[in-house]
């Protein structure tokens, strides 16, 4: 499918709330309306794989621009300068972060380091004022969430996490056929992520820097989907590790696990992530019919039908998308939605814990 400009789909799908659009608009076409006020100035915490994926969102995005980097590697700054046209007034590295706080021309600090690192640098970028955006998994435990929330409370600034998929077209779908009950009540999910993995130095098979294997990495998206599709918090979940495939890869974190959780209202959820095979999937099984997405989860094109017939929705830039959700309601100081907020975060890390000790013990573990 060809794709469209993430601007059309958000006017025509409505995927943002246009009734309370207040900021300057200049009249083009109808639906190519483009904001002509100030942007929000976004720096990026950790120049990796993934910041350059944002960076490249944020070349899209009307309402946010990319204006500054912390970064740990000099080259990386002087790259990355060029490229993106950055002052060297906005740029920092570990060390010199904090004097963020005196610099107006940055309004969010954007995390986009290894996981366990994500708690540090939320918290010192809340104590300099800023607004946080921090990618998923939102920390390693859940007290780094606490304290995360708890920093950006003091500091009276917002907390978003990184869930791109609250703004992708097709997983807005299935959370609105499952929590309208398009299909009836939902009694079944299978939801599962995963990826080969090889490269033994990669901070992500390292605990202390991942804090957990692909259940944190990349599970965490099947475990989103199926509370946004039931709307509701699970119960209770049973787990498995998967055999461990490579001794020398999966010293410190699991290969492959497996979890059921079960909901309030009779839906219960079947999910795997794995660093062993490719899998992206998503399916739910209602009272009178059937959804699904497969691809459904990763960067897309993603592919999705019901009972009904197959689904068609824009390929979206999903980094842009995300980065105008948030940013236009920062623009507004209006708060951000619930489902993308530390909180959300933190419910999430509740969860993957007890997933983590129901698969060490064996047991089912209760989640109310
Ligand atoms: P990378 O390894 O590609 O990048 C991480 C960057 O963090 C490095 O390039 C480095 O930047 C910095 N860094 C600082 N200290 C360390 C350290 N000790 N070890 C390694 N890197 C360090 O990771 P990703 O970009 O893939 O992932 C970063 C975060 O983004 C993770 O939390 C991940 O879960 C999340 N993510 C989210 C995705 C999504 O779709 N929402 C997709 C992919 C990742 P520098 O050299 O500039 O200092």
């Amino acid at each position: 499918m060809k794709k469209v400009s993430r601007r059309s789909f958000l006017f025509s799908a409505g995927a943002v709330t246009t009734a309370a659009f207040t900021l300057p608009l200049i009249s083009m076409h109808e639906n190519e309306k483009k904001y002509t006020g100030k942007k929000l100035n976004i720096a990026l915490v950790g120049l990796g794989r993934y910041a350059g994926i944002l960076a490249d969102g944020l070349q899209e995005s009307e309402y946010c621009k990319l204006a500054g980097i912390v970064t740990g590697h000099p080259a990386k700054a002087e790259a990355w300068k060029k490229q993106y046209n950055i002052p060297d007034s906005n740029i920092y590295n570990y060390e010199n972060f904090d004097s963020v706080a005196g610099n107006k021309n940055i309004d969010v600090i954007y995390v986009v380091l290894p996981n366990s690192m994500h708690a540090e640098y939320t918290i010192r970028a809340a104590k300099a004022g800023k607004h946080v955006i921090c990618e998923k998994p939102m920390a390693t435990s859940v007290q780094d969430c606490e304290d995360m929330i708890q920093a950006c409370k003091d500091a009276n600034v917002q907390l978003a996490i990184g869930y791109r998929l609250h703004y992708e077209p097709y997983n807005l779908e299935i959370k609105r056929l499952g929590q309208e009950k398009v299909f009836g009540q939902v009694r079944l999910i299978e939801s599962s992520l995963g990826y080969k993995t090889g490269d033994p130095t990669e901070w992500r098979l390292h605990k202390a820097l991942s804090g957990g294997g692909p259940l944190m990495n990349v599970g965490i998206y099947c475990l989103q989907s199926s509370r946004y599709v039931t709307g509701e918090e699970p119960i209770s979940v049973t787990a498995q590790f998967g055999p461990v495939t490579n001794a020398e890869l999966f010293k410190e974190v699991e290969a492959s696990i497996f979890w059921q959780l079960e909901f309030h209202g009779g839906a219960v959820c079947n999910s795997s992530s794995t660093y062993n095979c490719g899998v992206d999937r998503f399916f739910a099984s209602a009272d009178d019919g059937q959804f699904e997405l497969s691809p459904g989860i990763s960067y897309g094109p993603f592919k999705g039908k019901t009972s009904n017939g197959e689904l068609h929705f824009p390929d979206i830039n999903q980094q842009a998308a995300q980065m105008d959700g948030i940013g236009k309601l920062l623009l507004e100081n209006q708060p951000l939605p619930n489902h993308i907020t530390g909180e959300e975060g933190l419910k999430d890390m509740k969860i993957i814990e007890a997933i983590y000790e129901a698969a060490r013990t064996g047991k089912k573990i209760s989640l109310v």
